[in-house]
């Protein structure tokens, strides 16, 4: 038997009116690790309304004093670090390496944004007319609908969350129902760090209705989403009005020149292609290497490929975890397929694995040409494909061929050669002689063209998302004063 974990609304620990779970499993074993509730329709109503009933307090608490509460939650994140990286690891399934550097990442950004409380900063800037002063101050947006996906459990909602209290909002929190048991730990902590009844509260259940019922609410103002791009394009379609912040998919690419450190090239794409098994939105996929050095990049890769080490997260000599579910095995089944049948040359893997758990064999392509499936759209599996390019012109070209612009990466010791990409290539991030993740907290995150609608996440921009401007006009002259009218 294992145990059942409730929604979490108006600082109460509540079942769902229909009585109606949900199971998560660890994808390692497929065995049962919690029963969860399926919020619909009425209990998403009692969060919004439990949110908003929170607001108008906690948008009067000073800034300072809110992110003080960041820090006590930062504080206790650090205190329970090993705990909550081995339930990442059972739960999620990437290695517990890893998991440790998902709880980081959120340590961080409590940690930053609680340090934001004493910013926020506007803008001061002179007024055109006498005796009046103008400047900018940030607002709070209201009640936010905060939707996560599973492959960062527990830094993705803090990237979220941090922000959105700190700028004063209130917030109904619905995490993927891959990873329930990570959010419901994250939701007691930040219960135990101080933050008010009603101000998070958390919706655990399918996209459909609960996450629907959330970007339709009409007193819900904005949504904060991470996902897929298919999903993102139908809360664009259905948020309408509301303020929506949107980060999807990557097709991210590896550029390698010439005259690259084919080492540490060799580091970074075993890093970027198959580091939480290819789940990342920044996961390298696609390596565009020059002609010149693709027979002996491309056989150094195939070795290395080859020795990495499947197995649970857990244990230490693990190099790949499992995937997330059944359905990500036959996604990536599929495109592996895909590139078969498009004439792709399969360099090793292609199969899944094991008798029990999702593991999927890291695989590498050769000789793929870059409008193959495998090489526009987002596996978000441990498949990695080599295209080989001419020159730099070509392997730019590659390089924005795709729907995406998340992240990228070239390794080269050409100076030249590195700020032609950091200027063309038409991505969220560049990185140069780096792979292609590997974000950090106090440096925005995003992407341009299908990867988002233009918002970024972390870093002082990440306030953005979660503010209102207001423009302040202070007229001390005593009398009528017209801009654009008393021009002397
Ligand atoms: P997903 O299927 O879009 O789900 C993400 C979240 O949206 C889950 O909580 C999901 O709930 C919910 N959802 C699904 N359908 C919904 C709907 N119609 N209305 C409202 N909510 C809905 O994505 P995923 O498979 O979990 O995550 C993988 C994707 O996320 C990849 O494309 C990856 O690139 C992207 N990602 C992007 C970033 C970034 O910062 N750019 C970071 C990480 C991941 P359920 O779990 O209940 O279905």
């Amino acid at each position: 038997m294992v145990a059942s974990h409730k929604l979490y609304i108006g600082g109460n620990w509540v079942n769902s009116e229909s009585g109606e779970t949900f199971t998560s499993h660890n994808p390692a074993t497929e065995k049962p690790i919690g029963v969860f509730q399926k919020a619909g329709e009425g209990d998403v109503e009692r969060a919004v309304k439990a949110a908003e009933s929170a607001y108008k307090k906690w948008k009067a608490v000073p800034a300072p004093k809110r992110g003080e509460i960041l820090f006590r939650f930062a504080g206790l994140l650090r205190q329970n670090k090993e705990e909550l990286a081995r339930l990442v690891t059972l739960e999620m399934g990437k290695v517990l390496g890893e998991a440790r550097g998902d709880v980081q990442e959120a340590i961080d950004t409590a940690e930053y944004f609680a340090g934001e409380g004493r910013r926020l900063f506007g803008h001061t800037t002179p007024s055109e007319l006498r005796d009046k002063f103008a400047m900018t101050v940030r607002m709070p947006v209201g009640v936010f609908g905060v939707i996560t996906p599973w492959n960062f459990p527990i830094a993705i909602p803090a990237w979220k969350l941090m922000p959105a209290l700190v700028c004063g909002n209130t917030a109904v929190f619905k995490p993927a129902s891959d990873t329930p048991l990570c959010a419901t730990r994250f939701v007691e902590l930040l219960e135990k760090a101080g933050v008010p009844k009603g101000v998070v509260n958390m919706v655990t259940g399918p996209g459909d209705p609960t996450g629907t019922v959330l970007v339709r609410h009409p007193r819900i103002r904005g949504i904060s989403f991470t996902g897929s791009r298919d999903t993102g394009e139908f809360i664009l379609r259905n948020a309408v009005l509301k303020r929506v912040g949107l980060e999807l998919g990557g097709k991210n690419g590896i550029i390698i020149m010439p005259d690259a450190d084919l080492g540490l090239a060799l580091d970074g794409v075993i890093w970027g292609g198959f580091g939480t098994t290819g789940q990342r939105c920044t996961a390298a996929s696609r390596v565009i290497v020059h002609e010149s050095v693709r027979q002996k990049f491309e056989s150094m890769l195939a070795s290395r490929t080859k020795r990495l080490r499947l197995g649970p997260g857990l244990d230490a000599k693990t190099d790949v975890g499992p995937l997330i579910n059944k359905h990500a095995v036959e996604k990536t089944h599929k495109y592996v397929t895909a590139g078969l049948s498009e004439g792709a040359k399969l360099l090793c893997g292609g199969k899944p694995y094991g008798k029990a758990g999702y593991f999927y064999q890291p695989t590498l392509f050769t000789g793929v040409a870059p409008d193959m499936k495998i090489a526009q759209e987002e596996i978000f599996g441990p498949v990695v494909s080599l295209i080989s390019v001419r020159n730099i012109d070509e392997a730019i070209d590659v390089m924005n061929s795709i729907k995406y612009g998340l992240s990228s990466s070239i390794y080269t010791a050409d100076i030249n050669a590195a700020f032609r990409a950091i200027q063309e290539i038409e991505a969220g991030i560049t990185y140069v002689n780096a792979p292609t993740i590997g974000a950090e907290v106090h440096l925005p995150f995003g992407g341009i063209k299908q990867t988002g609608n233009g918002t970024r996440e972390a870093g002082i921009e990440g306030i953005n998302e979660f503010s209102e401007t207001k423009t302040v006009y202070i007229d001390y002259s005593g009398r009528l004063q017209r801009a654009q009218i008393d021009v002397d």
